[in-house]
Formats: C-alpha cells, structure tokens, sequence
C-alpha cells in the first residue's frame, strides 16, 4: 500500500469527522457521508444500507441512486448482492454486477445503468448493522486500496451507528438498545423472572474511531499488545502441565499475539486513519465473519481463540475491564456469551435468571443453574451484544424466550403468568409437609435431585423427603483440578449434616460422555455417549472411584450410608463395583474409621440391557433407580444432546411406558426397591403417569416437587393406568392426548 493511499484515507477520515462533529440530524449526516465517498472515489453512487430489523436491510441514503428509493427499498438479509455481504459480512467486488450470483435489480432506484459494485460490511464487534456500496456505469473492478479504504469508512461508520449518531425518523434510523427485542432461544432451565441485565463482559465502548495521530496510535498498539503477550505467557506459566487442554488454548493465544499478520493488518488500519482500539475492532469483526462461515471445528476453536484474544486487547487499549464501576442491579439477570460453572456459582443465589448466546442442555453451566434453580434460556442469538447493562429484561424459561426491554402488554401479560405462579406456588406450600397420598390410597415418595451444597437448603424448603440423587460430578466438574480426598469427604459430611438424618443417595462420578472433566485427559471419541463413561471409567481406572469411596465413608463417620453406581449395563459391573465398596470397607476398618452404621449399594437403570438382567442381579442390590434420561436416549436411539431429535419420541410414548412398567413387575417380584430419577419425574404429567405405572418414588428438582404432589394427591391412579391401558390397545403412539383429555374432565 502506498503512502499516498494512507495519507488519502486519513484525509477522508478527517472530514468524516468534522461532519460528526457538525450540528445536523442523523439524516442529514448521513447523506453528506454518501456524498462525501462518492466525491471522494470519483464514483457515480454511494450508498448506506442499514438494519431495520434483524432481517431486513433499507437504503437509508444514497448519493447518485433516485433519491425516492430512501427508506423505500428494502431487502432481506441473503437478498441480492447487498443482502449477500451483510449476511456473510465478506466483500463484494464485481465490475459486472448483473452477472453475480443472487444479483437483484431493485428498479426504484435507477441502478440498472451502474455496472460496477463494491459493498462491505458494516459491523462492529462482529455485530452487523448494515453495508456501505459503491457503484459506477464503467465496468471496473475496485482497487483493493479502494477497497480497504470503504472497509476503514464502514468501521467508522459502525462506531458512529452505535454511539447514535444516525439517530432519525423510522426503525432503520431508530436508536440503537432502545427498543424492546424478543429473543427465541432454548430452555436450560425451566422458571420465569423479571430484573435487569447484568452483563457478563459489558461491552467495549468506543469514543474515538478516528485518530490524527498515527504513530501515537502505532505505539499505544504496540504497548497493548506487549502487555497482553505478558499476560498471556503469566497464564501460561500458572497451568499445571496436566492441563493439557488449556494449555493448548493458551498455546494458540501466544500464537495469535506474535502474530506479524495480525499486527499488520492492524498497522494498516492505524496508517489509514483509524484508532487502535477501532483498529482492533476492525479486525475482530472480519474473525467473527470468519467464524459465522466455519464449518470446521478446529479452525472455529482457534477463530474463538483469536476473538478471545483481541476482547483481552480491547480491554487493554480502551481501559474497560470487566469492572465498569457499575452497580450490579437489585434483581440482576446475568446475560452472557457464554459462562463457566465456576464463574456462574459465584454469582450464586443473587441472580433471578440467566441468558445465554451458547450453551447446551446439558453443558456446566446449565447443570449449576438448575442446582441454583433459577430459570435459564440458552441459543438466545446475539442477546450479549444487543443488551446493555440495566436493561429491563424477562426471562421465560419455561418457553426458551426472552423480552429485552418489553413494552407495556408483554409485561402485563408476563406479571398475570408470574401472579398465577405465585398463587401456585401458596397452593404447593400449604401442602408441602403433607405426604404425596393419591386419590386412590397410594403412597408416593416425593425426593429431590442435588449436586452442589447450595442445593441442601432445598430439602426443607420443598418438602421433598430425602435425597434421592446426588450428583458428585458437579464437585469435580467446577474445578479445575481433581478434589483431593480430604476435600470430598468434609463436602459429603457436610451434605449429610445438613440433611439432617435424611437419606442421602450419592451417586459415584458419572463422567464422560457430555460430562468432560477439564483436568482429564480427552477422549476422542467416535459416540462418547456409548462411549467409555461413568462406571466404566471407574471400573477401568478405579483410583478415583476408591477415592471417592473412601471419602464417602469417612464422611458418613458411623451414619447410614446410600451410594449408587451409574450407568451399569451388566450384572457383573455391578458386582465388581460392589466388590469396591467391600474392599474399600475392609480398609477403613484396618485403618480405624468407623464404618457406616447401614450401607445401601444400588444401581442406576440407564440402559436397557439391565432391564433384562438376571433375577439375580435384582435381589443382590439393595435399590435401583431408573435413569430416565439416558435411559429414554437408548430406548429411542435419540441423543438427548441433540436438539433436533431429543424432543421426537414423546416420554408417554406406549413402548416407553410398556417398558417402565415390565421393570416395575421385575422389581416388585424380586422385592427390589425401585425409584425414577430422570428429568421426567419433575413434570407433572410424566410424573402422574410413572406413577400409575407402578413407580412410587420419584426423584425431581426441588421446584417440582409442589407441582407433581399438588397433582398426585388429586389424581385416581387406578382410574389412569386404565386410560393410559385403554389408549394403548387403541394402537396410539403416545397416551399423552388420552390422558390430557381425560384430565380435563377431572375435578
Ligand atoms: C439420568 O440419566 O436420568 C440421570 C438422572 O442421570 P444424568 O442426567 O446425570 O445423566
Ligand atoms: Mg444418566
């Protein structure tokens, strides 16, 4: 690139700003800054393409196109050539336009006489907010200086959008995180609040997109990115060398920061007029274009790597840490790319809700949400860049949805659903310390579903009976390093203490599969949920299963003790995890501990294979308890991982419940307690149906145990398992419709 292109740019990006600076409407600005390019590139026609809505593109000024066409012409995103570039946010550059794939003519504008086009993206922050286009009646290509100057007019133009300097009349020339926005994601956790956006990693603002001085800026570049590759190389030297995962990131990081690439590019940005730190945004939004095309996994990882990094820089350059001094509201809902399960128990019990861009059903952070039993929406698209700290926000997580700055009929019709619940939910404490007892005379256990400490509390304020599963992962899964024994054992005593001579199930480390243990050597895996997990790994490996054995023991010093195997598939691993329990036994007892005053050994009933295991293996252990939802993803063949298959056998489905019901008969003629534990147990209406199919313990969220009771102690059991009999000989798929209907006619 020449000196001369450079010093050009600075000259255009100069008078950009004096056109910023002047007293004038958004309108008026913008149609001096199409006039202003168009001089400037000696070419017939510039024109500004902004958002009106997420899908919807309008030309909002235009020099050189019929003037009529302004806020008249609009196409949706991936529409024509325009629609093309604020889709893939990658440039167009063609001196035969008409010949481009997905070329459309839009005749209002008196285009068909311009041959050439060039249009790049308006984005900031990778966050698109329109397209910047050029176009001539001589066939020419653009010059790639040409080029890279619209690129550096369209990061200018982007800062300026988001600080509201195009504020005008219509929704394209609206402000920007003003209006209300309705966010269709995914349910994480069920639940419903109201409160106001804390966000994770407040955005990065951006004051000064033009700079006079470009060596000033080189070196303000230059010292950021020094102390950032300091950073980086202290991370690097505080992972342990079994952290083989998170070094490889920070591995890629270091990469990425003496990158003469990277720098370059952003080098030449400075030399075009554009500060550092708008500099660096330049360059992060082409990477999140990148990142939205890539298919490929690796490359994605490293793309998520380099976005981390120029974040880290951007916070450097521009002084904004993640503490912006602001106080976090009285009723925060934290919304956020992405969080940790570690970060997120921080925040702990003082968040109403939580909103994702990512996440999965059953990803850290989602399992530590339900612990903490505050509703979660996840996939909610774009939501941490179009939030601002405060904003007025409900969260529905019972629908997946969430309303971002709401009008005033969203957020009546939201406080009648929330007034109903909360009627409900005095209905579910009037009955909380009353037993579960069916219409029919039937007694059903009502237990609860744990995994962290911040769980216990639960036990008494829900009514449920005892803990009928305790999840121990979520001890290893929000750490970064393996608990020691000592840790675990003064966490289990703690959990015993606190449930106050309630039964306590723990479940052994159920790992592997969609549960990766961030200290753990990774497997690859072609199918790790037939893959090696849970009492596999602790049968192939037992350190960390005598481990935790031990601990458990100690912990119980003397109490009754429940602990229960997942994922059992055969007799015999049932019988050498046993023998681990014995084993395990026999050594305390050497070493003096004493030995829990009762042991219950059970199994987890996950996969259908142990449906069918002998009857032997029935009387030998003391319980089982259903799984239901690993279960259910065997029987079906349907990852439960897997948004497009996981919600297409129905839970009521008559070959499910068949099945459930032949492990009842098998249990009630082997006397083996049995319990269901899977998520199905905390609907009601599954909850209901287990019941009539003989279950009589069922393990649940804390919340769901006032629903499902509230239902059940209504419900004629008999009456059901003849409806759920009847619409099975009928031939139908699911009862689900049958006992639906028949509910309605019920008192
Ligand atoms: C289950 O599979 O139903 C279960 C309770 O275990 P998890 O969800 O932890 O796999
Ligand atoms: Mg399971």
């Amino acid at each position: 690139m020449t000196k001369d292109f450079q010093t050009d740019s600075r000259k255009l990006l100069g008078r950009l700003r004096e056109i910023m600076s002047e007293e004038a409407t958004g309108q008026t600005r913008l149609d001096r800054i199409t006039q202003l390019i168009a001089k400037d590139m000696r070419t017939e026609v510039c024109s500004i393409y902004l958002f009106r809505d997420s899908d919807t593109l309008e030309l909002c000024s235009t020099e050189g196109l019929k003037p009529e066409a302004v806020h008249e012409t609009r196409m949706r995103l991936g529409e024509g050539l325009v629609g093309r570039v604020a889709r893939t946010g990658k440039v167009i550059n063609t001196a035969d336009a008409p010949k481009e794939i997905g070329f459309r003519y839009m005749p209002e504008t008196g285009e068909e006489i311009y041959s050439s086009f060039a249009g790049v993206s308006v984005q900031r922050l990778g966050e698109k907010l329109g397209v910047l286009v050029v176009q001539s009646k001589t066939a020419r290509q653009y010059s790639e200086d040409e080029i890279y100057a619209l690129e550096v007019v369209a990061m200018v133009l982007a800062e300026m959008t988001e600080l509201g300097a195009f504020v005008g009349e219509g929704a394209a020339l609206s402000a920007r995180h003003k209006h209300p926005v309705l966010f269709r994601g995914a349910t994480g956790q069920e639940g419903s609040a109201e409160g106001h956006v804390w966000l994770h990693e407040p955005r990065v603002v951006i004051t000064n997109p033009i700079a006079e001085d470009p060596h000033r800026e080189s070196e303000r570049l230059h010292a950021a990115v020094d102390s950032l590759r300091v950073s980086v190389d202290q991370m690097l030297d505080g992972v342990g060398k079994g952290d083989a995962e998170q070094r490889e990131v920070l591995e890629a990081y270091r990469m990425f920061a003496h990158s003469r690439g990277w720098l370059t590019r952003m080098e030449e940005d400075i030399a075009r007029g554009l500060s550092a730190e708008a500099a660096v945004d330049k360059e992060q939004s082409a990477t999140r274009a990148r990142l939205e095309m890539a298919s490929d996994a690796y490359l994605r990882d490293r793309l998520h790597d380099l976005d981390d990094l120029s974040n880290r820089l951007l916070r450097i350059l521009t002084g904004q840490g993640k503490e912006t001094g602001a106080d976090m509201p009285a009723d925060p809902i934290l919304v956020a790319r992405n969080i940790g399960p570690a970060e997120l128990l921080d925040y702990g019990r003082n968040l109403r809700g939580v909103v994702l861009e990512g996440g999965s059903v059953g990803s850290h952070a989602v399992i530590v949400a339900r612990s903490l039993a505050i509703p979660l929406v996840i996939h909610a698209a774009r939501i941490a860049t179009e939030a601002l700290n405060g904003d007025h926000i409900i969260v529905d997580g019972d629908g997946g949805l969430v309303h971002l700055r709401p009008d005033e009929t969203v957020l009546t019709a939201f406080r009648d659903k929330i007034a109903m619940q909360t009627v409900a939910q005095q209905r579910y404490a009037s009955i909380r310390d009353k037993p579960a007892i069916t219409k029919c005379g039937k007694t059903i256990a009502l237990t609860m579903n744990a995994g962290l400490m911040a769980d216990l509390p639960s036990l008494a304020g829900s009514g449920a009976e005892e803990v009928g599963l305790f999840r121990t992962e979520l001890q290893f899964l929000i750490r970064s390093q393996m608990p020691k024994r000592t840790e675990l054992a003064a966490l289990y005593s703690k959990v015993l203490d606190s449930a106050g001579g309630k039964r306590v199930v723990f479940r052994t480390l159920d790992i592997g599969s969609d549960k990766v243990l961030s200290y753990m050597k990774p497997n690859d895996e072609p199918n790790p949920a037939l893959g090696w997990r849970a009492i596999r790994v602790g049968l192939d490996k037992p350190g960390v299963l005598r481990m935790q054995l031990q601990a458990l023991i100690r912990a119980a010093a003397g109490r009754p003790l429940s602990i229960m195997f997942p994922f059992v598939a055969q007799y015999e691993e049932y019988k050498a995890a046993r023998a681990e329990v014995d084993k395990a036994l026999a050594r305390e007892r050497i070493l003096g501990h004493p030995l829990p005053q009762k042991l219950e050994v059970g199994a987890m009933l996950e996969t259908p294979s142990l449906a069918f295991a002998p009857n032997q293996f029935f009387r030998d252990v003391d319980f089982l308890s259903i799984g239901g939802n690993d279960l259910k993803q065997f029987f079906f063949a349907a990852d439960r991982e897997n948004e497009r298959v996981r919600r297409r056998y129905d839970t009521l489905n008559v070959s499910f419940l068949t099945f459930l019901g032949n492990i009842v008969d098998r249990c009630l003629e082997t006397g083996t307690p049995l319990s269901f534990c899977g998520e199905d147990a905390g609907r009601p209406i599954e909850a209901l149906c287990l019941a009539a199919m003989g279950l009589r313990t069922l393990s649940m969220r804390p919340a769901s145990i006032g629903p499902v009771k509230s239902l059940l102690i209504r419900t004629d059991l008999d009456a059901l398992r003849a409806v759920i009999l009847k619409a099975s000989e009928e031939g139908n798929q699911s009862v689900r419709p049958a006992v639906m209907e028949w509910l309605r006619t019920q008192p």
